[in-house]
């Protein structure tokens, strides 16, 4: 996030609503560059008011070779700019429908101590799950509720009358991804490495992850009741890495620990209390919150929900709350435990419901008071992220139809829909992998939730291939589509995507057997028979459906169950198939948990001629 003690904004970055603007600073006769967060070698050379082809000559001569669209780190730029005689400075922002980039300015005395955020990273199986199971039910010998957790993404524990907040997703990727997109939400990383095997190949990536975002590291040195433990083997490997244990004489705090026994984890906690004792976190708890999204899903009940840490300010059920591209006004706030609140303070996760649709996962939100100011800002922010979405498909296919040499990347532009957020995130990565001679995937978009009109929009403007993972079209999203050409794929098997796409990049697309939908039925009365399991009345809103089809079952969306067809009736009577506009009978093979207003899509598989 750039530095806010300069007073020069970008004109041409400026929005056009008067509203939410307070000034705009111009310059006059100084060369003045203003430097954004992820500008590419097009924006530079603008910037410079040079040509793309002389800032690509001026990389070269740097030793870089890069495209058009290349993003140029900042350091780069200043060398070029200084040689053009501009001074560099960076973009302050004022315009509130971009909070997410703002920097927030707080008077000291308003300031108060929060509670320590802390990410548990390590190499797989070395026993982050464990660890973090055993710190969270450590806090029933604090007298707190026990009772039955749920996973909303992140905890608090309170030792000695003083929360700490455990993010409850282990990994980096969660870690990297949220740092990707600008947020920062860990203030202290517990580096878990197991005393029987020492150092592995993620431990240095984790370490190098929490080193980068700069951010403080304590090792828990874990598996301590093993027999084969080593842990002078793990400050070995690990201060040859930079880490030297406080022991012998450096800065970094080794903790022997046992998950899985319980052992050391108050030492641990007591090691994170004193250090966030040191380096003080403070928040404006006087204020609007802002914060980061942890996790979001669709709930079948609720809705979209999300979990929330506010990073400062507090956060109140009633607020209005624009997160990332949407908006809501808070309904409900609850803990892992359940538990409901009215407000939530800094450094507190809370998951939160009340929100038009799901959030993404690392997206910042804002609060506000007012209904139509913070409307106007979620419309303000959609625009632009359309503007921008589709600027950057467009560019694709333009250069491919131009067969520019430069950027003659072959593109398969792709929106990715799905039910919850880490799956939607492992297809992105591995489809972005996919480079076959050339030929790469761009992901246009990737959320959670169904497939909607919007989706299909933007795929007929980008020219880009829907994939619903788990999730369905709705009939009218499914028509829009057929309307427009659009494709819409539909997997539940992540591996299977890569097949297809890798196949579609190779040119050679050609499943032998299709699955064909034929009709949708929505659920208007259920019955339970003893003996046979839950009947559902269904009325056919759309095609055919047929006593031998494979059926899904879709609740708001999203696939519930897949499997086969048990029974098919009109009245008493056993029938093959029940067209459009009528009312039938049916039961799924080993599913009864059907519901009203279900929607079952029948479909059946079609072989394909191979040619
Ligand atoms: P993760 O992949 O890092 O999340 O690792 P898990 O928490 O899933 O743990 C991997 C395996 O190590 C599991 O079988 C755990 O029971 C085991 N494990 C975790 N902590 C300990 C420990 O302190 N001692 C022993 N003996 N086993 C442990």
């Amino acid at each position: 996030m750039p530095a806010n003690n300069k007073r020069y904004t970008n004109k041409k970055n400026v929005n056009k609503k008067p509203t939410f603007h307070k000034k705009e600073v111009k310059v006059v006769g100084e060369k003045i560059f203003i430097y954004k967060p992820d500008m590419n070698v097009a924006a530079v050379a603008e910037g410079l008011n040079i040509s793309n082809a002389a800032m690509i000559k001026r990389l070269m001569q740097l030793g870089l070779m890069a495209s058009i669209n290349q993003v140029i780190d900042r350091d780069t730029i200043e060398v070029i700019a200084l040689d053009e005689g501009y001074e560099v400075r960076d973009e302050v922002i004022t315009d509130v429908t971009r909070f997410d980039e703002m920097q927030i300015v707080d008077d000291p005395n308003d300031m108060v101590k929060r509670p320590p955020i802390v990410t548990v990273m390590g190499h797989v199986d070395h026993g982050k799950t464990t660890l973090l199971d055993a710190i969270r039910k450590s806090r029933v010998v604090e007298g707190e509720a026990g009772g039955i957790t749920q996973h909303i993404g992140a905890y608090q524990v309170i030792r000695n009358g003083e929360p700490i907040t455990f993010i409850d997703t282990p990994g980096h990727a969660a870690f990297t991804e949220m740092r990707a997109r600008g947020a920062k939400v860990t203030d202290i990383v517990v580096l878990v490495v197991a005393a029987d095997d020492g150092v592995m190949p993620q431990t240095i990536e984790a370490l190098d992850h929490a080193k980068a975002a700069k951010v403080p590291i304590i090792v828990a040195v874990n598996k301590m009741d093993k027999a084969s433990a080593n842990p002078e083997r793990v400050m070995n490997e690990l201060s040859e890495k930079g880490l030297i244990p406080e022991a012998w004489g450096g800065s970094t705090p080794f903790v022997n620990v046992s998950a899985l026994k319980k052992q050391g984890l108050e030492e641990l906690l007591d090691v994170i209390q004193l250090m966030s004792e040191i380096d003080e976190f403070k928040a404006n708890p006087k204020r609007l919150a802002k914060g980061t999204v942890i996790e979001a899903s669709l709930d079948k009940g609720r809705g979209a929900v999300a979990t929330l840490i506010v990073e400062t300010g507090t956060l109140r059920v009633g607020d209005y709350i624009v997160i990332g591209n949407t908006y809501g006004k808070i309904r409900t706030m609850q803990d892992d435990l359940k538990r409901r609140y009215q407000e939530a303070k800094p450094s507190q996760p809370i998951e939160i419901t009340g929100l038009n649709e799901v959030p993404q996962a690392g997206d910042i939100f804002m609060a506000f008071t007012d209904e139509k100011v913070t409307r106007q800002i979620a419309d303000e922010r959609q625009s632009r992220q359309r503007d921008g979405e589709l600027k950057s498909v467009k560019k694709a296919s333009l250069d491919n139809m131009l067969g520019d040499l430069e950027s003659s990347e072959k593109v398969l532009n792709i929106i990715i829909k799905g039910d919850v957020q880490g799956s939607i995130e492992a297809l992105k990565n591995l489809l972005e992998k996919i480079d076959i001679d050339g030929f790469h995937v761009n992901v246009v978009r990737s959320t959670v939730g169904a497939i909607t009109e919007s989706d299909v929009t933007l795929a007929n403007a980008s020219n880009a291939v829907v994939i619903g993972f788990n999730v369905r079209p709705a009939s009218s999203v499914k028509q829009a589509a057929d309307a427009q050409g659009v494709e819409i794929r539909l997997y539940s098997i992540i591996y299977r995507v890569a097949e297809d796409i890798e196949a579609a990049l190779k040119g050679m697309l050609q499943p032998t057997f299709e699955e064909i939908v034929t009709g949708q039925a929505e659920i208007r009365e259920t019955f339970k028979v003893s003996k046979i399991g839950t009947i559902a009345g269904g009325y056919v809103t759309d095609g055919v459906i047929k006593r031998d089809a494979l059926v899904r079952v879709l609740r708001d969306g999203i696939v519930v169950y897949e499997g086969k067809l048990q029974s098919l009736k009109r009245f008493k009577d056993d029938v093959k198939e029940v067209r459009t506009g009528f009312e039938c009978g049916f039961s799924i093979e080993n599913f009864n948990d059907i519901k009203i207003g279900d929607v079952v899509e029948a479909s059946q598989m079609k072989e394909v001629e191979v040619d």
